[in-house]
């Protein structure tokens, strides 16, 4: 590369992702073959429009890439419908929103001091902005969604639309459920399953698709894609989606990425990819016994997919920020979360995340992930120590060298 002070920085870039252990639960590793898709010469086509009926001259070849990239998608969810060109999970939100909504439109979505997301109705995000979101949240002493409530909720607001689906949530969420209530009120029903569709994949999380009548995703979280999003609907709703993700909201798909998401969905459709997820659950598991072990309060006692939160005020008194500053000290990449009913700023927090799907991918196993627990724990306790900090960030590189970051 001729850029030297790009390459410079990739270069950083990737020692840091060699030597550190990645615990932010919504990143992974692509494999090689995605890589080199999302680098590919595909960038260079315009194709505005879908398969068969594009803007622009020349699109015979990157129309057999998106077809395959619908098909394998569709094959993988038992979906009626997709669409593979949203640049992003926020966009493939947008997309949904735009389809049933019109501005003003209430709809009900998960609390994001509960673990929603910014697009489930943010004041500074579009979808705050653009619509009346009001919210449910998390029982406060179990920690997790109390479905009677919501249903009591959804009752009394009578939304247009449902929102399910989080950032920060650690439990199966039960997708049945909420799609009776859906019913029940007569609302239209999405799931974002941005965070878990790698393990709804793998068949190791309920299938939201089966209930709901829009599903959307980002394809870089446990699904292991590239940086993108998706959506899935039902076959009524297909042409106005379509039409709202293009022209409705974006020009030119991303053929590079949507070649890549190809890629992606056919590593998902191979017998490997179950057995990865299942080692993703294991070693949450293994995490979240390690940390309960060593006296840390987890938020919702524990965990059910690739995810875990976990209280640091009320386990050592200390914020998430300064755990995850000390943890990044020690080269442990995680990032400070808000718990339910957190009192701290969330730029402060009293927790953080940490998800066990990019180390996973990089060929850790149960060992490895109770020696991670036992550095996070020692940083955690140490907090004030720097040579004890060095002395882990030292274990820490000695291990992490022997687990590329690009495998076949
Ligand atoms: N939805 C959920 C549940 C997410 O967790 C995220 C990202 O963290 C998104 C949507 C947005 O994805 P993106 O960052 O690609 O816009």
């Amino acid at each position: 590369m001729k850029d030297i002070e790009v390459k410079k920085a990739m270069d950083l870039e990737a020692d840091r992702q060699l030597y550190n252990i990645e615990l932010i639960a919504s990143e992974n590793y692509v494999s090689k073959d995605v890589l080199e898709a999302a680098g590919s010469i595909l960038t260079n086509k315009y194709a505005e429009g879908y398969p068969g009926k594009r803007y622009y001259g020349g699109c015979e070849y990157v129309d057999i890439v998106e077809d395959l990239a619908r098909d394998r998608l569709k094959e993988i969810y038992g979906a009626q419908h997709a669409n593979v060109q949203p640049h992003s999970g926020s966009q493939a939100n947008m997309a949904v929103y735009l389809t049933v909504l019109e501005p003003g439109d209430k709809v009900l979505g998960m609390d994001l001091a509960a673990g929603g997301h910014l697009t489930h109705g943010h004041p500074l995000n579009f979808s705050g902005k653009l619509y009346n979101f009001v919210s449910y949240g998390v029982d406060r002493d179990s920690e997790e969604i109390d479905y009677d409530k919501l249903r009591e909720i959804a009752l009394a607001e009578k939304p247009k639309l449902l929102v399910a689906g989080a950032s920060a949530y650690s439990k199966i969420i039960d997708f049945k459920r909420i799609g009776e209530i859906c019913k029940e009120v007569g609302c239209y029903y999405m799931v974002d399953m941005a965070h878990i569709a790698g393990l709804v994949a793998a068949g190791l999380h309920p299938n939201p698709v089966e209930y709901a009548d829009f599903v959307t995703s980002t394809t870089h979280k446990t699904l292991r894609g590239p940086r993108g999003g998706i959506v899935l609907c039902k076959e009524e709703f297909a042409k106005d989606l379509d039409r709202n993700v293009f022209p409705g909201m974006q020009g030119g798909p991303l053929m590079h990425i949507i070649a890549a998401k190809a890629v992606c969905f056919y590593e998902a459709l191979q017998p490997e990819f179950k057995e990865y997820q299942q080692q993703v659950v294991k070693n949450m598991k293994v995490l979240e016994a390690t940390l309960r072990d060593e006296g840390f309060r987890l938020v919702a006692n524990g965990s059910e997919n690739h995810l875990l939160l976990v209280d640091v005020k009320n386990s050592f008194g200390l914020t998430g920020k300064r755990c995850e500053n000390a943890l990044d000290s020690a080269g442990i990449t995680c990032n400070k979360n808000a718990i339910p009913f957190d009192e701290e700023k969330p730029f402060t927090t009293s927790g953080i995340r940490l998800g066990s799907a990019a180390m996973t991918s990089r060929g850790f196993k149960e060992e490895e992930f109770k020696k991670v627990g036992l550095w996070i724990s020692r940083v955690i306790k140490n907090i004030d120590n720097e040579d004890e900090i060095k002395k882990v960030r030292e274990e820490v590189r000695e291990l992490t060298k022997d687990y590329p970051i690009v495998r076949d």
